[in-house]
């Protein structure tokens, strides 16, 4: 059973063809992805020992939310850059049965199954240009309603704060995610930085500025990360996307310590993922190899 999985992510797109395992894996960004679907497959394709012809399945996780009916999906992190809705049937209507999922789901489900974390009850939080998540409770897959689940990046942290990219106020991804941060700076501290990593270098150079935003960001984690855990009640919350993976102690070591200071029940242990920015392509492979079928399809 060959297959194609596809992780669209708010900056990068993963792409991967196999058979059980994956032969390839490669790389793009994904605006240039999505104005070439066909060629990139294609290109990717050359370096397999697969042709379009044998490829029967593919899977396709989206950094947004999705329309499995209509099979599309909205990526409210690209809005700024015009992409409205992006129609997934069609992008890949020649490469076989299509199965969409939400990019979080898929990176606990890669976690859970290719991972090395022995919990049944695991959360999978990413930080990159938005913030979301994944749900594994009891060893089973929580998908909810047409298949949209785990948009915590959007859950609200204060009554009043920065604009978020899905045009709310105060949202956690607006202080925090990747993308969010800069903006964050200008608008609570005026201070101007060109991206985050900017402002991780400022902050590293004991920037007074810089320290006060990485504060502000180190506030809104702990009120996300501490309500998943006492919402959830998970054995553990692993970490991914580029910001904990680039930064894992600056990111992590405070959570630990304000999730153990705030959690009801037994603070679940917080930990980086094990497969990098592998996971959520790994959690497509999952799905095409069977261990999980999506729901309402
Ligand atoms: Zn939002």
């Amino acid at each position: 059973m060959v297959f194609l999985c596809v992780d669209i992510g708010g900056t990068n797109t993963l792409l991967g063809i196999g058979n059980g395992d994956f032969q390839v894996i490669e790389k793009y960004g994904t605006e240039k992805f999505l104005k070439d679907v066909d060629g990139k497959v294609d290109e990717a394709l050359k370096d397999t020992d697969y042709s379009r012809e044998q490829l029967e399945k593919v899977a396709v996780a989206a950094a947004g939310p999705i329309d499995r009916e209509e099979k599309t999906f909205r990526p409210p992190n690209f809005s700024r850059s015009g992409l409205e809705k992006v129609d997934l049937g069609e992008a890949f209507r020649d490469f076989g049965k299509i199965t969409i999922l939400n990019d979080g789901t898929a990176a606990v489900l890669g976690e859970y199954h290719y991972g090395d974390h022995d919990a049944e009850n695991l959360v999978y939080v990413t930080i990159s240009s938005g913030i979301g998540a994944g749900v594994i409770l009891e060893g089973r897959v929580i998908e909810a309603w047409n298949g949209n689940f785990g948009e915590v990046g959007h859950m609200k942290i204060n009554e009043e704060g920065p604009e978020c990219g899905c045009g709310g106020t105060a949202h956690w991804e607006a202080y925090s995610s990747g993308e969010n941060l800069p903006e964050m700076a200008e608008e609570l501290f005026s201070a101007e930085y060109d991206d985050a990593l900017e402002i991780f270098k400022s902050y590293k150079s004991y920037d007074s500025t810089a320290e006060k935003v990485i504060s502000k960001m180190h506030e809104a984690n702990a009120i996300g990360v501490t309500n998943i855990a006492n919402v959830f009640n998970p054995e553990k919350i692993v970490f991914g996307g580029a910001v904990p993976l680039n930064h894992t102690e600056m990111i992590l070591e405070p959570l630990k310590k304000e999730v153990k200071e705030e959690s009801v029940n037994s603070p679940p242990q917080i930990e980086l993922c094990d497969l990098g920015e592998k996971s959520v392509i790994q959690g497509l492979r999952a799905v095409c190899n069977g261990k999980f079928k999506p729901s309402q399809l």
